[in-house]
């Protein structure tokens, strides 16, 4: 049997549909922006992985530091009074680059696990400061924030509602702020304030001595890379902040450079959350690492001399601050401080979204949004959705036989490249996306 066969036979993919006999792609190396499948053919890969590996690949300084950390400490527990200096000088360096206080870290080791610590840590809050009736969440349609059972729970997008089982007692979704889908004629100041009172409306309606939190990504990822009205975060964040309802912003893939800085709930979008999320980039991708990160006064305030009679935090991970994860980390933030990685970013990005809204003259393309190295191009070629997603599907195969990976979703090509591109990939990316999208539209007519 064939790898491709053994892997069919043998794992499970996240996301895969059980029912078809189609092999997978198997991608055996990467160098730079470029990835080498199996069958030694070379791709531009305009996902970075999956929204990770910001670096791009065969990185030797990574790879190094990780070896070295493997041969001086390759793991100890974190539990209780335990730890190893990679995660506690990690933390030290990340609170210099956090938003306002939020200078403690719980770390994870994936997105999932940190959206997951981050409810529990908020559930565990409320509980020590007596309000254990406040346990809602509030999440928003198209939203991603990961595949554990909670987590999993916050997602709201349509493909993602399978048979499994949610959690629904506690959490409820408000609509999202995608200008795209605006009612006709609707200004987009209007829309944002008609999204910002839906969310207190929800509250209001749950009950605001019943609402913990509310959970947001700066700019929805794999739902469809949305990209909120003007002053929405502002707004909401205030509207959370008038009825104690914490805000936690889900940066596993805003944080670390994809948008031109190391976190985009401040330096995008000015607002100060009471928790972020993050995970992917953290560490290029080059070692499974997350966290949550708390407000140093939310911490104060169940720690120390205020903290409640045996109070155990029992929540955390064999692999918490793992240090060779973590050791992966530091090297990543070493290296984007060296080469100004950040100050790279905010040339190439709106190089590559400039370029990218010219496929808006391609009369299949209903929308191009996204802002830096997080992008989609949104094809419309009929009222039925399930043609616009067979549309899409179709440009996706036509970009692989091209030489490029994209990230299809419903009728959406997603782009996160790495963000070392230079702008000559930046245009291979447009180009072989453009000539991809043509070639399906002779095709399908
Ligand atoms: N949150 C967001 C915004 C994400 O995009 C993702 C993954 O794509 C997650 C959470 C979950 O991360 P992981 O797959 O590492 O568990």
């Amino acid at each position: 049997m064939n790898l491709a066969g053994k892997d069919k036979k043998h794992i499970i993919h996240p996301w895969s549909n059980l029912g078809s006999d189609a092999e997978s792609m198997i991608i055996e190396s990467g160098k730079g922006v470029h990835v080498f499948d199996s069958e030694g053919n070379k791709f531009l890969d305009s996902i970075s992985g999956m929204w990770c590996v910001n670096l791009g690949y065969g990185n030797e300084e990574m790879a190094q530091a990780i070896a070295d950390q493997c041969v001086k400490l390759a793991y100890y527990t974190p539990f209780g009074a335990m730890t190893s200096p990679p995660s506690i000088q990690l933390a030290t360096e990340l609170s210099a680059l956090t938003p306002g206080d939020l200078n403690c870290f719980q770390f994870t080791n994936s997105g999932s696990t940190a959206v997951e610590s981050a409810i529990r840590f908020v559930h565990y809050y409320f509980n020590c400061l007596g309000q254990p009736e406040k346990k809602h969440i509030i999440y928003r349609e198209n939203a991603y924030h990961g595949s554990t059972y909670l987590a999993a729970s916050l997602n709201g997008k349509r493909c993602d509602r399978s048979y499994f089982d949610y959690v629904t007692d506690i959490v409820h979704a408000t609509s999202d702020p995608n200008p795209f889908k605006r009612p006709q004629g609707m200004s987009i100041e209007d829309f944002c304030d008609l999204r910002v009172n839906e969310l207190r409306d929800k509250i209001l309606e749950i009950g605001p001595d019943k609402v913990a939190c509310f959970i947001a990504e700066p700019i929805m990822g794999s739902g469809g890379v949305i990209v909120p009205p003007p002053g929405y975060h502002k707004k909401t964040l205030d509207v959370c902040r008038e009825y104690d309802v914490l805000y936690i912003s889900d940066e596993v893939v805003t944080a670390f450079g994809r948008l031109g800085h190391y976190f985009a709930s401040e330096e995008v979008f000015g607002i100060v959350p009471d928790i972020i999320t993050v995970a992917k980039g953290i560490s290029s991708g080059y070692q499974p690492l997350g966290a949550a990160i708390f407000s140093q006064k939310l911490v104060d305030r169940i720690s120390g001399d205020s903290a409640s009679e045996n109070s155990y935090y029992t929540n955390g991970f064999t692999y918490s601050g793992h240090p060779v994860t973590c050791a992966a980390a530091l090297k990543y933030l070493e290296i984007m401080k060296r080469d100004k990685l950040t100050d790279h970013v905010l040339e190439v990005g709106p190089y590559f979204m400039e370029r990218l809204e010219t496929l808006m003259e391609l009369p299949a393309v209903g929308d191009v949004r996204g802002r830096c190295l997080m992008a989609c191009v949104e094809c419309v070629v009929s009222d039925n959705e399930d043609e616009n997603i067979a549309f899409a599907q179709r440009v996706d195969e036509f970009c692989q036989e091209k030489g490029l990976i994209v990230r299809p979703y419903e009728n959406l090509c997603i782009l996160s490249p790495p963000l070392i591109i230079e702008k000559k990939h930046a245009d291979q990316i447009v180009d072989i996306l453009g000539d991809s999208i043509a070639s399906t539209m002779d095709e399908m007519g």
